[in-house]
């Protein structure tokens, strides 16, 4: 994936301001945050998208979910809103699988 902006900030090519990073992921600073705090968290594997994940990558998806209050913490957030854009049409603008992790204030309604 060698034109993959995410990959390249897994492999460092990219710089990014990292958080958090563990054997399955990493999770750095949106360069152009819509809260307070805006988090990405990705795999540290290439998965176009949430729609790509097959089964032998659920053990994957499903520890980084669970990573995810941790990631939150490291920013002094307790609660926080996650969200996926899947496909173009939902917002997607990096094919790479990202979960967004925003806070810091109070989020609008959605
Ligand atoms: P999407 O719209 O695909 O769900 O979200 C992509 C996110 O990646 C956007 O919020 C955008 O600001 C962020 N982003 C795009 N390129 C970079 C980059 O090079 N570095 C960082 N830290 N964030 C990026
Ligand atoms: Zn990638």
């Amino acid at each position: 994936m060698g034109e993959c902006i995410f990959c390249k900030i897994v492999d460092g090519s990219i710089p990014a301001q990292r958080v958090y990073e563990d054997a399955n992921m990493i999770a750095f600073k949106d360069i152009n945050p819509k809260a307070d705090t805006h988090i990405l968290a990705i795999p540290r594997k290439h998965i176009d998208r949430l729609d790509a994940v097959i089964e032998t990558d659920k053990a994957l998806v499903a520890d980084i979910m669970s990573t995810l209050p941790a990631v939150a913490k490291t920013q002094g957030l307790t609660d926080f809103r996650v969200i996926i854009n899947n496909g173009a049409e939902a917002g997607q603008e990096v094919f790479h699988l990202h979960i967004h992790v925003l806070g810091g204030g109070k989020l609008p309604g959605f």
